[in-house]
């Protein structure tokens, strides 16, 4: 019997055996399983479903390392805390939102005055990454700044519709959370180039960047080897894809937080509608709402 270690850096899932063809073919059919030759190991992402894989795969041939064990725990205590946030207000929010308490009083008494806001804040501080749904009036924007306040969110992007750009959250950040610097990109490209700029210098300890939805668009570009690019009709030629950006500058920044707000909803935009927010770099405590 071979026995087989999973254990975790903190990143991904690293599993170990000794070497044996048919462990190797099972290890393989896990998704995102990749050989690293330098330190002989096996490296997984760290997921609840790479655990879920691995166990099905090797059965009681796999033992689990206490970090990752402990890991899996942590996962699992949270699934269970949205769940519950999910079926609305729990009465435990008010006391995990403490930064926002300490940070933005008025917010937090306004949020207390609503307490689905309450809940909404803390479900989206704890998933991280995820979608607030609600109708409009009901205070997305509140909620969002609730849990980027809550999360620490130094760096932040805000792509919104054109008009409200101003209108819903500069105004919304500058009445409610004092310690968030918001900076509107606007008006001409060289414009909106210069607050750019201003923004990656600031050294603001909150700073908001906020951009209308075109500017995180990206088209997809065609990698001819014979230089042809999309025209290329030949058979058999190699092509491989990268992408252009239209504000390149956006790209190249880590985001604590990314916050998309459309007008419509993602589902209804059309393939080459639909903006690059994959594409844009978190850093590793980063959330992403929309
Ligand atoms: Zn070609």
């Amino acid at each position: 019997m071979t026995t087989v270690i999973s254990h975790t850096d903190g990143k991904r899932i690293l599993v170990r055996f000794p070497f044996d063809r048919s462990m190797v073919d099972k290890v393989k059919t896990v998704p995102g399983a990749r050989w690293n030759a330098t330190h002989k190991e096996w490296r997984l992402p760290l997921t609840m479903d790479t655990c879920r894989f691995l166990r099905r795969v090797f059965g009681s041939d796999l033992k689990v390392s206490t970090a990752l064990a402990a890991w899996a725990k942590g996962e699992i205590d949270k699934a269970l805390r949205l769940e519950n946030l999910r079926h609305g207000y729990t009465g435990e929010e008010e006391s995990w939102l403490e930064k926002v308490a300490e940070e933005a009083p008025d917010l937090f008494a306004a949020m207390r005055n609503r307490p689905y806001q309450l809940n909404g804040t803390a479900f989206m501080a704890e998933a991280k990454q995820c979608i607030l749904g609600d109708d409009p009036g009901l205070g997305k924007t509140l909620q969002t700044l609730g849990a980027l306040l809550q999360n620490n969110a130094r760096t932040i992007l805000v792509a919104c519709r054109r008009t409200a750009t101003r209108t819903v959250w500069e105004r919304e950040t500058l009445r409610w959370c004092p310690t968030i610097e918001p900076y509107v990109a606007q008006g001409s490209p060289k414009e909106r180039q210069r607050v750019i700029e201003e923004f990656a210098a600031s050294d603001a300890p909150r700073r908001m960047l906020i951009i209308n939805i075109e500017m995180v668009r990206a088209k997809r570009v065609v990698v001819c080897p014979n230089g042809l690019g999309d025209m290329c009709q030949t058979s058999g030629c190699r092509h491989s894809y990268s992408a252009e950006y239209n504000w390149p500058s956006l790209f190249g920044m880590t985001w604590d937080a990314i916050t998309y707000s459309p007008a419509q909803p993602i589902t209804s935009l059309s393939g080459s509608r639909k903006p690059a927010m994959e594409r844009i770099v978190c850093g590793s405590s980063s959330s992403r709402m929309a």
